[in-house]
């Protein structure tokens, strides 16, 4: 409807008790003990969890270092706990649009804590001004801790089977390649970028057709129900063992879903967000979805 995406576009300018209303949703709370307590939960409905700490483009150095600091707590909380999850980071929560090499040597610092305690850092992929460099942070990372590091592509970007091709021919035979796969969330421009919503589902059917077939790990984050039913097609279809797929969902969105995926017996990983920097990341889970204004209205109405 058009007045909830109008309310959706100036809720980033609405006081933040408001956007928290619909914000809690979607993130396990402020502070690592909700991480832990929902990833616990999440465990045992039978899914598994990929962590992240809320922040990106940081405007000064130092908060890089903090972020690390808690990153590192958080792995070192978790598997001491064994609670069956990875972690996810935002390279420019890392500074890498201040200092790549900077962003670099913290984002090796943590897949070394990772490596240590047998764990898994997924990069997340942000807008295009960030792809190249997030690809050079991976692949530099690959090399080093083979297992221990993934990177997300987005199947809207032109560019995607390129990229993922281009991977295929820069590492050696001992750095396997592992991807989250995604439509691909912020706002790019149809120079660089599929529009088409069918458009879209094609490449991203497309771009995993092709890890699929080139022994590529791949994890299937939608909540696209055409797309989890063309994969599970798929994967039948080419036979595909276990260990080489896993479906991904964020935390609070199609919760349904999610049920029947596990029900069917399929890995399922929740993208389970949670700190103090929630803003920017409901104001665009909200833009991606403006009927969920009517639920906060609705909120705001009944608590009067
Ligand atoms: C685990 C995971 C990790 C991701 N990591 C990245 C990343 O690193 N970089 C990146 O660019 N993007 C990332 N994304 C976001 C992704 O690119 C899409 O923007 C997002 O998943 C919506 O696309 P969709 O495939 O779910 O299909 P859509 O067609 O957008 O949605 C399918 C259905 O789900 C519902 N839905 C979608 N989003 C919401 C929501 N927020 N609340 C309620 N219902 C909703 C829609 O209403 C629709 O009915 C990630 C997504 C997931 C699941």
């Amino acid at each position: 409807m058009m007045i909830n995406r109008l309310i959706a576009a100036v809720l980033p300018y609405m006081p933040k008790r408001l956007v928290w209303i619909f914000s809690k949703k979607y993130i396990s709370g402020e502070n690592l003990a909700d991480a832990i307590r929902e990833s616990e939960k999440i465990n045992a409905e039978g899914c598994v969890v990929t962590i992240d700490i809320l922040g990106e483009f940081i405007s000064r150095l130092e908060e890089a270092e903090s972020f690390k600091i808690q990153y590192i707590e958080v792995i070192e909380q978790f598997s001491s706990r064994k609670i069956k999850g990875n972690f996810s980071v935002k390279p420019s929560m890392f500074g890498l649009l201040l200092d790549k090499e900077a962003c670099y040597r913290i984002i090796r610092e943590i897949v070394a804590v990772a490596d240590k305690y047998n764990s898994f850092i997924r990069i997340d992929m942000e807008d295009s001004t960030c792809t190249d460099d997030e690809i050079n942070i991976y692949n530099r990372l690959r090399e080093e801790f083979p297992k221990r590091v993934g990177l997300v592509v987005q199947a809207y970007m032109r560019r995607t089977l390129d990229d993922v091709k281009n991977l295929m021919k820069s590492g050696t035979t001992t750095s396997p390649l592992n991807f989250r796969l995604c439509k691909g969330i912020y706002i790019e421009d149809k120079s660089i970028a599929f529009k088409g919503y069918q458009e879209v589902r094609d490449h991203f059917m497309e771009d995993l057709e092709f890890m699929l077939k080139n022994n590529i790990f791949v994890g299937i984050a939608t909540h696209d129900r055409y797309l989890v039913e063309q994969s599970m097609l798929l994967i039948r279809r080419l036979n595909i063992p276990k260990e080489m797929y896993e479906f991904q969902m964020l935390y609070g969105v199609n919760p349904k879903l999610r049920k029947y995926i596990v029900e069917k017996g399929y890995t399922m990983r929740v993208y389970l967000p949670f700190g103090t920097q929630w803003f920017n990341y409901s104001t665009r889970r909200l833009k991606e979805n403006p009927n969920m204004v009517w639920h906060i209205l609705k909120a705001l109405i009944i608590r009067g």
